[in-house]
Parts: C-alpha cells; structure tokens; sequence
C-alpha cells in the first residue's frame, strides 16, 4: 500500500468516536442508529481510498458525510414520493392519496379511544361496520353494506360464504389477473369453490351461462376486466341479463367491479362506465369494489347488495380475520361522506380532481413547473412542455387514456434512466416516466404543493456538479 493511501486511512475516525460526534450533532435518534451510520461511513471512505478515489479527507467533509448517512438510515422506509408517472392510481405508489378529511378523522381517531365497537347511546356493544353501512347504503341504493381489508378479500369471503364447495359460473372472457397475486381460478379455489368457465375467450352467450347450470351452481358471476379489453368480434353478456337468468333458476348473481365509482365520469366528458348503484340498480345480488381505487379513499373492500346474503357473509368466522381496522374506517366514513354532495366529492378528494382535471389546466401548471425549473438554471438541463397522454390505473377506465401534459427533460451528459434513477433515489424521491429515450415529469399527478420539492430535486443536481 502506498504511503498517502496509509496517512489518509488513519484519518478515518474510529466508529465509537464518530457515534459519539454524529449523537451531539444530530441527538434524538436511537442509539443504534449512530453507530449503524458511523460505521457505514468508515466502510464508505475505506473504500474511496483504497480505489484511489480520495486524494484528501479533512474532519468535515468526514462529518458531513457521515450526517448524510445517518439522516438516510434513520428516515422510515415507508415514505412520501413524488408522483410523476401520471398513472393516478398507482399500485405500487401507495394508490390513493387521501382527502384532507379522511386524514383528519384517521388523526383524530388514531391517537385516542373511540367509539369502534361501542353504541354510545345505550351504553353497550355496537359494531364497527354500522359507521359506513348507513353512507354506503345511502350513495349506492343496495339494501345492506359491508367492509372488508381489500377487494381481494371482498370477492374470497363473498364466494366462500354464497358458494364453498359449489359451482360458480363465469365468462373465460373474465377469468382476469389483477397483479401478481390476484388471478380469478385462483381465487376461486382458495374460496373452495369450484369454478365453471363458460364461453370463449372473445364470445360468451346467455345460453352458455344457462347450458352450465345444474343443481350444484351456486352463483353467477360478473367480474370488471379492469386492466384489459377484448375489442374486434365480441359478445358479453350484461349484468341486467345475467341477474334475468338467475331470476328464473333462483341463483344469485355477484359482479365484482373492481375499481367501483360512485360519480358518471360522462357527465365530465370522460368515457362512461357505469356506476355502482347503477350495478346495484340492475338487481345484481352482491357488488365488491375497491375502497382505494377510483373512490380515492383508503384501501378496504367493499360490499353491497341484498340484506340477506350480506349478512350471511357478514357472519362468516373468515371476517374477522379480512375485518377492516378503525384508522380505515375512520378515512373512509370521511371520503364516502363527500359523495353526498357529488360537487364536494369531485372538488376534495385526490384522485377524482386529477382524472377531471382539464388538459388545459394541466398544461399550465406544466408551464408553471417548467419555469421553475428554469429558474434554478442549471447547466446542460433543458425543460419542454409537452402533450401526452395518462392513465388512470387501478382498473375501471382500462382503456380511456386522459389527454395531458408533462414536463420533458434533457440533461446532456445523463441518459433519460440515469436521470430517472438519480431523482428516485433522491430526498423525496421523483418518479417519473421514461418515454422515447425522454424523461417525462408528468404532470396531472404532481400536487402543486409538491413543485418546490421536484424544483429542490433538481437543484441537487447542481449542487452535485
Ligand atoms: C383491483 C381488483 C381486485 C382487487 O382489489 P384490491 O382492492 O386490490 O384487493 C379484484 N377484482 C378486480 C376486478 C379488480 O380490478
């Protein structure tokens, strides 16, 4: 080893010591965290040295590198980003952002008692689910109302409950996978149901429902095929004719919709899909649908329909280990009571403002963001606003695309992925789009609020250089 890679090694403070400096500079983290940070930052400038990538190292520098670690290991793992993907129900980016009064209530019952399971009034027992049955059987118009951990588990409990050791009758044209882990057959059999696929892929007739009924179907079965279309030589079946059938036969029909939304996105000029108390309106027996999709509040299954068989699944023992917790409740008793004032709705919960949002409005806060940026003038950094187009993900508008706009970067001496990847790992993280070999910042789904954050982002840069 050489001599100056040797004197700039014993520069390295010891890790005991350097715990001590960093718990003065920085107190109130557990001590572990100190010592964690400490030694990273020795392995770190070990490491620079003896690759030749140090030529110096004073005390500062040393000090200041070593904050930088301790602030990264010791900040939550589970933490804010920055959406610029424009997908507005982003699975993998926590979905729906919440409504300041769904966060109020989750706040104010989270950090006391209150009356979850307790009938103030009389003074006894009541049960959790009666704080939203009331607004859910309000909003959607279906005689009784339950809510379950996620839709996942509305459709597994709505099956075994109605259907264990039964058949259920579905279109091939439905049998879908939502993710990894959620695939209809699957589902079906962990249910302990027996699934009867009918039809074809791109043609399922009335009559191929009712050639497979015999006196071991339990139900019929609708499910939402909400990250795909089938377009070109197609039949389907609708809810209305299904529920007709299984009229006739005396066997209940259940439509799992997914996403479920409680507002006509055609009354804003988007693409139609029905609503749930129109699903419910068609006579549908039992409607699942996502809390934290399309109704933007937090995640929970939800499940409508006729009295007698919500009741029956409401009893079931699998309930009590899918059951929905307060801090849910109390967010989504919040979200749903917006949607008695449809206005309210679509003026203060996240998600609906940013599908409504008119492509005009997005572009000029695109011009907004991008004259931000320029500002901060940063060298070999070039800024555009483009069009594009979003989607809104989560299912329900599959295929509907939401005309947009996005700010384009163009860095000269960084590729779009390096760029991507310097603002991912960043303080807050920016997620962004890369497109045609640009890097897009979508616009639609950055919160105004959050454009000093993406402008900070990027002044790392130059900070950087
Ligand atoms: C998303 C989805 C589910 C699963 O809902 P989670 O809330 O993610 O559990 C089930 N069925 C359909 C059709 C869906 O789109």
């Amino acid at each position: 080893m050489k001599e100056k890679e040797k004197a700039l090694l014993s520069r390295i403070p010891a890790v005991h010591l350097l715990a001590e400096e960093l718990s003065r500079r920085h107190p109130g983290y557990p001590e572990v965290f100190y010592t964690r940070a400490a030694r990273k930052t020795a392995d770190l400038l070990r490491g620079e040295i003896l690759k030749g990538r140090r030529d110096h190292l004073d005390r500062g520098e040393v000090l200041a590198l070593a904050g930088e670690v301790l602030l990264r290991e010791a900040s939550p793992h589970l933490r804010p980003v920055v959406n610029a993907t424009g997908v507005v129900v982003h699975t993998n980016l926590g979905r729906a952002p919440l409504c300041r009064e769904a966060l109020e209530e989750i706040f104010s019952v989270a950090r006391g008692y209150s009356n979850l399971e307790y009938r103030l009034a009389e003074g006894r027992r009541g049960s959790r689910y009666e704080h939203v049955a009331g607004l859910l059987r309000e909003l959607t118009g279906a005689e009784e109302a339950l809510v379950v951990n996620n839709n996942a588990a509305a459709v597994l409990i709505t099956l075994n409950t109605l259907a264990r050791g039964r058949e259920v009758i579905v279109s091939r044209g439905e049998l879908v996978e939502i993710g990894g882990s959620f695939r209809m057959p699957a589902v079906m059999a962990w249910a302990g149901c027996v699934l009867r696929e009918v039809g074809t892929t791109n043609r399922t007739h009335l009559r191929d429902y009712e050639e497979a009924i015999n006196e071991n179907t339990a139900l019929l079965m609708k499910v939402h095929k909400s990250n795909y279309a089938i377009v070109g030589f197609t039949r389907e079946v609708s809810g209305a004719e299904l529920v007709a059938l299984g009229r006739r036969y005396g066997i209940p029909v259940v439509e799992d919709l997914g996403s479920g939304c409680l507002v006509d996105f055609s009354r804003y000029g988007l693409r139609r899909e029905p609503t749930v108390q129109e699903i419910v309106r068609t006579g549908v027996d039992v409607v699942t649908f996502s809390g934290d999709k399309l109704l933007g509040a937090p995640q929970a299954g939800i499940i409508v329909g006729r009295r007698e068989l919500v009741e029956r699944i409401r009893q079931n023992p699998l309930n009590r280990a899918l059951r929905i917790d307060k801090l849910t409740l109390a967010g989504l008793e919040a979200t749903l009571r917006l949607y008695l004032d449809e206005r309210l709705a679509v003026e203060r919960i996240p998600v609906l403002r940013m599908i409504l949002k008119p492509a005009e409005e997005v572009r000029r806060e695109a011009r907004r963001l991008k004259r931000l940026l320029d500002r901060v003038g940063l060298p070999g950094f070039s800024f555009k606003v483009v069009p594009t187009v979003c989607r809104t993900g989560g299912g329900a508008l599959p295929v509907a695309d939401l005309p947009s706009w996005a700010v384009a970067v163009e860095a000269r001496d960084l590729s779009a992925e390096e760029l991507h990847e310097h603002l991912r790992t960043g303080s807050p993280p920016v997620v962004g789009r890369v497109e045609e070999g640009r890097f897009l910042l979508e616009v639609r789904t950055v919160f105004p609020e959050e454009f000093p954050l993406v402008v900070e982002a990027f002044r790392r840069f130059a900070q950087g250089a």
